[in-house]
């Protein structure tokens, strides 16, 4: 799988995935291959190193004209929103904490990753932006009134919990 190029076809890469299936996703074959490719990646090396993981796509491709903003790499199939959880003994899902999720997805070579404590199920944001397009990696944070802060402006939130 991880010899599949990021040119492949996306139907090609989903013969290939090792978890990550097109079921999970909403616009699976609109999807852009690397962004999938990086994602079954993660959520396979995860899953090896805690078993009892489990993850939930919220958005995935989005035709333009939704909510996000206009270069959103959601409207180019280059973005995943998600959350991780853990299944407990008793079966139920906890998702997991901010900040476990947060380096989870940082051991990945993502382009842009946001933080969102304030969904219902609080996860990620990540995407495969071009750097040499798009400009250099992106890290964000939104506040529970929907600001967009530079990540940092988390830290200093929980250290002052
Ligand atoms: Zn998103």
């Amino acid at each position: 799988m991880w010899g599949i190029m990021k040119t492949e076809p996306i139907e090609i890469v989903f013969e290939h995935t090792l978890t990550v299936k097109p079921e999970h996703f909403s616009n699976p074959f609109k999807m852009n291959s690397w962004t999938i490719i990086l994602f079954d990646r993660m959520i396979t090396n995860e899953t090896i190193r805690n078993p009892m993981l489990g993850f939930q796509v919220h958005s995935d491709y989005t035709a333009h004209g939704e909510h996000w903003a206009s270069k959103s790499k959601h409207y180019t199939g280059e973005a995943i929103d998600f959350h991780f959880y853990q299944t407990l003994t008793n079966g139920n899902h906890e998702t997991l904490p901010m900040l476990i999720q947060w380096a989870m997805a940082e051991r990945y070579r993502w382009g842009g990753l946001g933080i969102y404590p304030h969904w219902n199920f609080p996860g990620l944001h990540i995407d495969t932006r071009n750097i040499a397009e798009d400009g250099p990696e992106s890290r964000w944070y939104r506040d529970e009134r929907g600001g967009y802060l530079a990540i940092e402006a988390y830290l200093i939130k929980i250290k002052a919990a």
